[in-house]
């Protein structure tokens, strides 16, 4: 019977888990059998017997589980020793982000495993299902607009109250993705005056759409197909950028970035120089800050205060969601599971690794001991040279 082992997470400050009890249930309906590592889900608040409500069986360590997987079950990217770990002929499903720590991958060569990649999942309408960059940063999106407001030392709404009015805070959301279009949503519904900008100018309509005001800036593209994934900007562009959204950073009482090129580093979009052009006390909450930062002077890990602007450089915001984090996190790789085990015709649940379908070929990153994700390699190369 093939099995299935969803793993405690082992990384300081992860508190999501990749499988709830909702998806254990349908895994277990199919005929999997499912271990659980002990206390998976307590940091999500999902208790051990939830899972063995529905079926599963509680393991002891991660060793043990993984000793007995055909798929394991993860958020974040796994240590070296966890990749070690995964045995050969077995695929583990997580978060890899390879490039940046190529360590892990070296635990899962040696070891013989097979990772796929959630990030590397194909932006296609099949594969919607399985998008958990999305599904996480709609969270990150939600989150970064609520500390920015706590650590703002204003209101965000217009109040007219007897001792006065208060005028709305000014929100400038830099980057409309997934968690931009969010973080505008949810700063408008906090009340403030919200402005945004973009490399892409096809989301004008969405930002509007959501009550935003859309901050023009000419594209260096005169493409009119609108595009999922944004390309490096020019120079030139970058310039004409920081004339277009100068006045409004400087006005702006919360700033928020979340600008990312696919596979490179974040662009600096708030150099040190347009952060001392702020006002006193405004709050930038840099969400691209574990990818190199949108702000230069930003810190990972740290809010600090700078030209007297606070730089919230907090990582990981989806895993302050925990709850809502896993639950969609979790169907994610559901999909991914019935894609990788399909469930059609398959009564003996036959993994099939089969590189020619679109989203195998794209998100298995490592297989039999040899990388097949190029940029990985690359990264790997000097090293194993
Ligand atoms: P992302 O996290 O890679 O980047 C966030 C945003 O930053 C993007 O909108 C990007 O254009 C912008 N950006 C990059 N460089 C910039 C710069 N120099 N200045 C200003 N902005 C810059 O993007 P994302 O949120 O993952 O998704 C991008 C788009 O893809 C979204 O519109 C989303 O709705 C769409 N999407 C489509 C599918 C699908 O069709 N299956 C799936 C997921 C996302």
């Amino acid at each position: 019977m093939t099995s299935i082992f969803v793993a405690k997470e082992s990384r300081a400050g992860e508190n999501r888990v990749a499988a709830t009890p909702e998806t254990v249930g349908r895994y277990v309906k199919r005929g999997f059998s499912v271990l659980v590592e002990a206390n998976a889900g307590h940091s999500s608040y999902i208790a051990d017997s939830e899972y063995t409500n529905v079926g599963a069986e509680i393991v002891a360590d991660y060793a043990t589980g993984c000793g007995k997987a055909d798929l394991v079950l993860k958020v974040a990217r796994p240590t070296r020793e966890e990749g070690a770990a995964i045995k050969k002929g077995s695929v583990l499903i997580s978060f890899m982000q390879s490039a940046m720590e190529p360590d892990a991958v070296q635990g899962i060569i040696g070891g013989g495993g097979s990772q796929f990649a959630m990030e590397l999942v194909p932006r296609t309408t099949l594969a919607q299902k399985m998008d958990a960059l999305s599904s996480q940063a709609n969270i990150a999106g939600y989150k970064a607009v609520l500390l920015g407001a706590c650590e703002l030392g204003r209101y965000f709404p217009l109040l007219m109250t007897a001792a006065g009015t208060v005028k709305p805070a000014r929100v400038v959301i830099f980057g409309v993705g997934v968690a931009g279009l969010q973080a505008i949503a949810t700063a408008k519904r906090l009340g403030a005056i919200v402005e945004a900008t973009d490399i892409r100018p096809e989301v004008k309509e969405q930002v509007e759409s959501l009550g935003g005001k859309f901050i023009e800036v000419k594209s260096d593209d005169d493409s009119t197909e609108p595009s999922v994934y944004a390309k490096e900007a020019s120079d030139e562009y970058k310039k004409r950028q920081a004339e277009a959204v100068g006045a409004s950073v400087a006005k702006a009482d919360v700033v928020i970035t979340t600008a990312q090129v696919p596979g490179a580093k974040a662009p600096v979009l708030i150099p040190e120089a347009t952060v001392k052009t702020m006002k006193f006390g405004a709050v930038i909450v840099d969400l691209a800050v574990e990818q190199g930062g949108n702000c230069d002077i930003s810190e990972e890990g740290k809010i600090v205060v700078k030209h007297g602007v606070k730089l919230v450089g907090t990582t990981n915001l989806p895993s302050s969601v925990p709850v809502h984090a896993s639950e969609l996190y979790a169907r994610n790789v559901q999909h991914v599971v019935d894609h990788l085990v399909p469930t059609k015709e398959n009564d003996n649940l036959e993994m099939r690794l089969d590189f020619e379908d679109e989203i195998i070929g794209a998100s298995v990153a490592v297989h039999g001991g040899e990388v097949r994700h190029e940029p990985t390699a690359a990264v790997l190369q000097p090293a194993t040279a």
